[in-house]
């Protein structure tokens, strides 16, 4: 991209940022499928090797699609530098890997993504990393959970699937008293929605396979920070090689052009959605930020541009009422995957929650009454009637 005069805005620079055009002058950004890349002579190798000489590699650690991919991302969330990764899960444990050691301790929020959850409740205690969860909002129990010991606070926010919001800034402020460093998990609002490094937060991690991509065709993802932090991260993937392939960097650098106009649109069809759910005589209880009625409607509306896509709702009955709106759909997805232009619809009790116990499920409140809807790219109208033949029937 050639220098500007005026600072470009995020739709701009979703669409350009990153960009360094080859030989050949290509107007889309070109995808390189090479494992590995040739030197003029030994002593270029050498000092390529070393780092002395800045250039690619090996496709583990160095790929001039996934490079502006990364540069295109971090430009978005206002970050120094990012490294990409094959998933979501993988940009967490990188981010673990890269900046905890054994005897370290984390605080984290109890209504994280359920593999968050297992990683760092059942994997990483066995490499001695200890983790305390503790309610997403309660800031008095993020403060008593400190040790000594404690490393990171790591957060997802708004929560999945009851939309509970963490105050980002309150947070940070906690943090770097106790020199703790914040990572947030920024699926759910993409920096189209919020930018957690402006909040005071120190690193960013993503599932690009979400609204990054947005069209529910590959996996990655990625961690956004300061270069000091980022290249720690770098240094893990090199050795250890949970990198992001070429062919899904370029998919996913499309899904960044028109992130803007999709997380504007599916945001405003959630609003529409949540508005009309809120009303249904069938319904009992809508959980969505950009709703007045929700519990944090102002810290949602300092913290966030939109209330996002995801809509939580809970049906007058239990399991079977729930699960009767479910397999009355003819247009909705039955999938837990979300972030995709189309819309899906899960019951989080009997899936992505159902390894819980019920009294763990009690406990975060998610009960067999409760729907999970991700609202994608289709007329509003056409969502409602779908969804209200099972409400009828329910
Ligand atoms: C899906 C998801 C992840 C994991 O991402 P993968 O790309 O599936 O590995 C992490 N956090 C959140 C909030 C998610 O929704």
């Amino acid at each position: 991209m050639r220098k500007t005069e005026a600072p470009l805005s995020l739709e701009t620079l979703a669409v350009r940022a990153g960009q360094e055009r080859s030989q050949f002058n290509e107007h889309s950004e070109a995808l390189y499928l090479t494992s590995s890349f040739v030197f003029d002579n030994a002593a270029q190798a050498a000092a390529r090797f070393s780092g002395e000489e800045e250039g690619n590699v090996y496709s583990r650690f160095t790929n001039p699609t996934v490079k502006t991919f990364q540069d295109r991302l971090a430009t978005l969330e206002g970050a120094e530098d990012c490294v990409a990764t094959a998933s979501g899960m993988s940009s967490i444990l990188a981010l673990l890997m890269a900046l905890c050691s054994a005897g370290d301790h984390l605080v984290a929020s109890t209504g994280l993504f359920g593999a968050t959850q297992q990683l760092l409740g059942t994997i990483m205690p066995r490499f001695g990393l200890q983790t305390s969860f503790v309610g997403q909002t309660d800031l008095d129990a993020w403060q008593a959970a400190i040790r000594p010991q404690t490393k990171l606070f790591f957060l997802e926010t708004p929560s999945n699937p009851l939309t509970e919001v963490a105050d980002i800034s309150a947070l940070a402020a906690i943090a770097r008293r106790h020199n703790i460093l914040l990572a947030v998990d920024n699926c759910f609002c993409t920096p189209i929605l919020q930018r957690p490094l402006d909040l005071g937060a120190d690193l960013v991690v993503h599932s690009a396979t979400k609204y990054l991509d947005g069209q529910g065709r590959v996996l990655g993802g990625a961690v956004v920070g300061p270069r000091r932090l980022t290249e720690e991260v770098f240094r893990f993937l090199r050795t250890a090689g949970p990198t992001l392939s070429a062919f899904n960097a370029w998919i996913l650098l499309k899904g960044l052009e028109t992130l803007q106009i999709r997380m504007l649109a599916q945001s405003a069809k959630a609003l529409e959605l949540a508005q009309w759910l809120e009303t249904h005589p069938r319904v009992a209880r809508v959980y969505y930020p950009g709703l007045p009625s929700h519990g944090q409607f102002d810290l949602v509306r300092r913290q966030q541009k939109g209330g996002g896509a995801i809509v939580s709702f809970t049906v007058k009955g239990a399991r079977a009422e729930a699960w009767k709106v479910i397999d009355s759909c003819r247009l909705l997805s039955i999938t837990a995957n979300l972030g995709d232009t189309k819309t899906t619809l899960t019951h989080p009790a009997s899936t992505t929650h159902g390894r819980l116990t019920p009294e763990q499920r009690a406990a975060a409140g998610i009960g067999d009454d409760l729907l999970r809807i991700a609202v994608g790219l289709e007329a509003v109208a056409d969502l409602q009637n779908d969804l209200e033949r099972g409400l009828t029937a329910a």
